[in-house]
């Protein structure tokens, strides 16, 4: 189940950015200190080692990163054209192509996705660029025939919201962050981001590669440090617009109360518990490694993960064979390690916070059939954590609502459909899940049931920018992708005109 450790070293590109003694806040186009002289420590979590050195920004260099932002915004860059911004995006989209690779071992590097997975995911993020890019060409009012004709004519321009702050989480930034880069720049708008602690790098390293494409200093600028100092003065900061925040629950109620100081818009993509249904007449040569790799990949650091997975009772003893069989052909280990298709979980605290996890679902008797230990010796110092499957499992044990972030699989049996409806109803979050059975029917009768932003049938994970994703209930509100997302950058202005 595991890789040997060796030593991986990255490519020259990548370890030139990486061996910086400090990396810096990117504001106003300028690589500059944290104001404070502060910096923080982010590891390595395939190592346990440290692996750079970020400024620890906080409210001053928040306030310096807002005013470059907000002077980008009624400056030169105002005057862009939605050609012009368009034809940005695209540059954009050909230079990720070209540094994708720098850009995932960067990415492996600072939060342990194995570069085996990163590289798969390059042709969505530019599919999702050129999303943008079209957007940038396509924002339009309208012209009302309402008037009084030959006296009044009325019309509605959108016009670009402002300064965005973009609050971003650990668990993928690098193709994370161009759900807000992507809009800001086809809106118009400017931007202040803050990666997650843990994981700052990849998002540091994208400002340059924005700003060498030509993107204009000031537009998109960057704050690294910790939540509760860097994070709170942007999502507080009077001069902010909009704040677009992915990450947990618990912070995005935080994050509501920071930002009623100048009301601000929000979008907020947080936290799940998504069930995936196996129906009976599913077709388990698909649905045992899609339910699996609904939970595993990323190390089950994915906020849509199907953590909980009903399984109808004539095939959970199928089933459970089959998943055993196919955790066999998991190969956890280094995130630079290509043989590796599972990484090691961001860092201690996380990896503490899993399995303390597998001890409550132990402890609330559940069955552990594999897994369930932290992957040590084999695999060094790092925080490597097995893939682990509880069987037994009632919707009501811990294990079954509360979000683990982390490789923890748990199957709950159902008689008929109505019943595996209502266990996925019965949950805080309604952000992913998906039903697998070949009766087309059944599959549209659990869609139309689960109260989820987004269900998948016979498939997991798949995200299209026109279509989008987003959540519901405690998981958040604002769509990512459609236009729907565009407009939450732009604002209605209605316009009347006396003739
Ligand atoms: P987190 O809430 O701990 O942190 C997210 C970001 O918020 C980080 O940049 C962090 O520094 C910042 N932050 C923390 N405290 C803050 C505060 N008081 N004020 C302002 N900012 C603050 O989340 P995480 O652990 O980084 O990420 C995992 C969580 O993100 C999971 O709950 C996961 O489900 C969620 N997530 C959701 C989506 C989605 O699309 N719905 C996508 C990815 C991750």
């Amino acid at each position: 189940m595991t890789t040997t450790q060796q030593n991986f070293a990255p490519s020259e590109q990548a370890q030139r950015f990486l061996s910086r003694d400090e990396h810096h806040l990117l504001i106003d186009g300028e690589r500059v200190p944290a104001a404070s002289g502060r910096t923080l420590s982010t590891t390595n979590p395939s190592t346990g080692e440290v692996l750079a050195r970020l400024a620890a920004g906080d409210q001053a260099d928040v306030d310096r990163a807002v005013l470059a932002a907000r002077r980008a915004f009624h400056g030169q860059w105002g005057c862009w054209t939605p050609y012009e911004r368009q034809a940005l995006l695209t540059r954009i989209g050909q230079v990720l192509d070209e540094r994708f690779e720098e850009l995932i071992e960067i990415e492996a590097l600072d939060m342990g996705a194995p570069v085996s997975r990163l590289r798969n995911t390059k042709p969505a993020l530019l599919k999702m660029v050129s999303f943008f890019a079209a957007q940038a060409a396509g924002i339009a009012g309208e012209t009302l025939m309402n008037g009084i004709p030959g006296e009044v004519t009325t019309m509605t321009l959108k016009a670009p919201v402002g300064v965005v702050g973009g609050i971003i989480p650990w668990n993928g930034p690098l193709n994370g962050q161009f759900w807000i880069i992507g809009a800001v720049l086809a809106s118009g708008c400017t931007a202040v981001l803050k990666p997650s602690e843990e994981a700052s790098l990849s998002v540091l390293r994208v400002a340059e590669i924005l700003h060498e494409a030509g993107v204009p200093a000031g537009v998109i600028n960057v704050v690294t440090g910790l939540g509760k100092e860097a994070g709170h003065a942007l999502a507080a900061h009077p001069d902010v617009d909009r704040i677009a925040f992915t990450g947990s629950t618990q912070t995005g109620r935080i994050i509501i109360e920071a930002s009623t100081s100048n009301i601000k818009k929000l979008q907020l993509e947080l936290g799940g518990k998504s069930a995936d249904i196996v129906c009976a007449d599913a077709d388990l040569d698909k649905a045992v490694p899609g339910a699996a790799m609904g939970v595993f990949a990323n190390s089950g650091q994915i906020c849509f993960a199907g953590t909980r997975v009903l399984v109808q009772r004539p095939v959970v003893e199928e089933f459970t064979e089959r998943l055993l069989a196919f955790m066999d052909t998991l190969r956890v280990g280094h995130s630079l390690d290509d043989a590796a298709t599972l990484g090691p979980v961001v860092s201690q605290p996380q990896l503490d916070k899993v399995l303390s996890y597998i001890d409550v679902g132990r402890d609330d008797g559940a069955e552990l059939l594999c897994g369930g230990r932290r992957l040590e010796g084999e695999l060094g110092n790092g925080y490597f954590v097995q893939p682990s499957v509880f069987t037994g499992v009632t919707n009501e044990m811990r294990i079954a609502r509360e979000e683990i972030f982390g490789p923890v699989l748990s199957i709950l049996p159902f008689d008929d459909v109505d019943e595996a409806i209502a266990i996925a109803n019965d949950s805080e979050y309604g952000l992913g899940g998906a039903v697998w059975s070949q009766n087309l029917s059944t599959a549209l009768r659990v869609v139309h049931g689960v109260h989820t932003g987004t269900m998948w049938v016979n498939c997991y994970g798949y995200i299209d920018p026109l279509v989008g994703f987003g959540g519901t209930k405690m998981s958040g509100y604002g769509s990512k992708g459609s236009a729907a997302h565009m407009d939450t950058y732009l604002y209605t202005k209605s316009v009347y005109i006396e003739l």
